[in-house]
């Protein structure tokens, strides 16, 4: 098996009595492209939220690279290497895509302490270079066309290219996905399938929420699945799609929705 880039050990989370993670044993592994499906409420984004720092979990570690980031800031582990998007993106509306992307550098060397002892040529310079990878990640997002337009006034599957270009920046190792997909069209649907596989190829690693049975089964590997907090399946999407008790139970509920 490979080495795993993420692991969890015991990880809960409650809200009050409310177990919304209950004994989460979960490894991810490096390269892969994991799907993570369940049912409304099953946890999984109480899951994104421990895992990069948004909450505490109540109890359990969570491993990055075989060190432990249990409790780090969102900002520490964006600069670790654990980039993130939201179920519902949340891009400043008024200010534009190109913008939007120049808000979340590593290192803001204009801004930062390290900033007022460089030069100012260095800083002019590193702004550029930043700029340049803004609009690179742009373009790789197919988004390129849309750099000066306000961020608020792009469709709803465009804001998600652009939560992934924000993502992006950061460099990140292992990015997770909050339902990528939900609500985009199917051809910027096809776009984001193709940008993450090629990111893939290139040694990224992925965790994947999506309610889209089709794009978990052809894309995903492994797939792990969550009900009330706990995980409760494990495997290759092939055993997934077999395992009647699972499909019967989780999927089939969403199948109705
Ligand atoms: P999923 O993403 O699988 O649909 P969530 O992780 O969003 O599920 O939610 C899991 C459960 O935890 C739900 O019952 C939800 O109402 C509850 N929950 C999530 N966040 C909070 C919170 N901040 N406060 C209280 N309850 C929450
Ligand atoms: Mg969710």
């Amino acid at each position: 098996m490979a080495e795993a880039i993420l692991k969890t050990d015991g990880l809960s989370c409650a809200f009050g009595a409310f177990k919304a993670l209950d004994d989460v044993c979960l490894n991810v592994e490096r390269g892969s492209i994991t799907g993570l499906i369940g049912p409304n409420g099953a946890g999984k984004s109480t899951l994104f939220n421990v895992l990069t720092g948004e909450l505490e979990p109540s109890s359990g570690t969570v491993a990055l690279n075989g060190r432990d980031v249990t409790g780090l800031s969102p900002d520490r582990l964006f600069s670790s290497g654990l980039g993130r998007t939201f179920q519902i993106p949340r891009p400043f509306a008024k200010m534009s895509v190109l913008e939007n992307l120049m808000l979340c550098p590593p290192a803001q060397a204009g801004e930062t302490l390290r900033g007022l002892f460089l030069a100012p040529g260095e800083v002019r310079r590193q702004e550029a270079r930043f700029l340049d990878k803004a609009r690179e990640v742009l373009d790789f997002v197919t988004l390129g066309a849309l750099a000066d337009h306000p961020a608020g006034k792009i469709s709803g599957g465009q804001m998600k290219l652009l939560e992934l270009a924000r993502v992006l920046m950061g460099d990140p190792e292992l990015i997770l996905l909050d339902e990528p997909a939900a609500g985009v069209n199917p051809t910027l649907t096809g776009i984001l399938i193709e940008k993450i596989e090629e990111l893939n190829r290139g040694g990224k690693t992925f965790v994947i929420i999506e309610h889209d049975m089709d794009f978990i089964m052809s894309h995903c590997n492994p797939v792990i699945a969550l009900a009330e907090g706990r995980i409760i399946f494990e495997g290759t999407a092939a055993e997934a799609q077999a395992n009647t008790v699972l499909l019967d139970a989780y999927l089939g509920a969403q199948a109705d929705e």
